[in-house]
């Protein structure tokens, strides 16, 4: 289906596409880029990729498919850099958490998003980061995300859709505001505030002794402060608006609990706790 697939950054995502379409025969060669000689090696030796080079624009040449997964702030100079190499008839698709900001990068880049960009967000991933972490099965039943444009061609979108579903994945297909305004909220909103409880309670004069004593319940509730610090800068800075905008409702939410609880006001609490535990089990559903 892929005669040649260019995957630019072959780290958790980039690593788990690779494998996903090897292993369902979907594509032929597989060239890696990167910065890093170590991880593209390892990659190679673990039959992820065929062969790799840390030039993206020997990487992108010849290519019919070529991937971004890179954090979102490499996005726009890497698609500089492969600008003069790409195929007439390749098409360039990234997983940028955020589509806004990917979409300007390629607007700036491009003078106007082209017709053969096709961008994307795979809605999965892990708090492990690099190709090491990389699997196959982490599409497997999980949405993909495209937010094609007025000018991208419905052949490349298809060409991309089809590729998702090789690995897996169920797409579908939004706007990129409503993806950034939507993925803020369920996303990116839930990595600020584990990173912040974790930073904070951290800082505290008495962090030994909490995190001493935390269990499940701070354990569930932090694993997302694992992940890759670098990758949540660039979505934060990336999706501003929308993160602020879930942020303010979400602030003002909390300080209506925080007064709830000044005032003893077990009822108020009891409403949001409840309304809070059935919109979850819902969702479990
Ligand atoms: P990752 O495991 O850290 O992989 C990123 C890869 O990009 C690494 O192999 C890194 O290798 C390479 N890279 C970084 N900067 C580069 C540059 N300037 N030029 C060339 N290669 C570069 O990160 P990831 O989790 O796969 O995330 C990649 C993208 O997927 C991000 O845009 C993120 O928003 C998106 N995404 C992530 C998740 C998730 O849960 N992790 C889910 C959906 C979408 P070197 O350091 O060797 O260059």
């Amino acid at each position: 289906m892929i005669r040649r697939l260019c995957i630019i950054g072959v780290g958790l995502i980039g690593g788990s596409l690779a494998r996903a379409l090897r292993e369902q025969e979907a594509c032929g060669e597989i060239v890696g880029c990167g910065r890093r000689e170590a991880p593209l090696k390892l990659a190679v030796e673990t039959g992820v990729v065929d062969r790799y080079t840390l030039d993206p624009a020997a990487a992108a040449r010849g290519a019919d498919m070529v991937v971004l997964a890179v954090p979102l702030g490499a996005m726009e100079s890497l698609m500089g850099a492969i600008r003069p190499a790409l195929d007439g008839d390749a098409v360039l698709t990234d997983v940028g958490s955020a589509k806004r900001a990917v979409l300007k990068a390629a607007e700036t880049v491009f003078g106007g998003a082209p017709e053969n960009f096709v961008p994307g967000h795979p809605v999965a991933g892990t708090e492990h980061s690099g190709v090491e972490a990389s699997f196959a099965g982490l599409f497997e039943g999980r949405r993909v995300i495209l937010t094609p444009t007025a000018r991208t061609g419905s052949a490349a979108t298809a060409r991309v859709r089809r590729m998702w579903e090789a690995a897996g994945a169920e797409v579908v297909e939004m706007d990129a505001d409503h993806h950034d305004t939507v993925l803020a909220g369920t996303s990116h909103l839930p990595h600020v505030l584990a990173f912040n409880l974790v930073d904070s309670l951290a800082r505290g004069r008495d962090a030994a002794e909490v995190f001493a004593y935390a269990a499940g319940g701070f354990r569930d509730f932090t694993r997302i402060a694992s992940s890759d610090p670098v990758m949540w800068r660039d979505i934060c800075i990336a999706n501003a608006d929308a993160v602020l905008a879930a942020l303010d409702r979400f602030g003002a939410d909390l300080e209506r609990v925080r007064k709830a609880i000044e005032r003893h006001d077990g009822d108020a609490l009891l409403e949001v706790f409840e309304r809070a535990r059935a919109a979850r089990e819902r969702w479990l559903r």
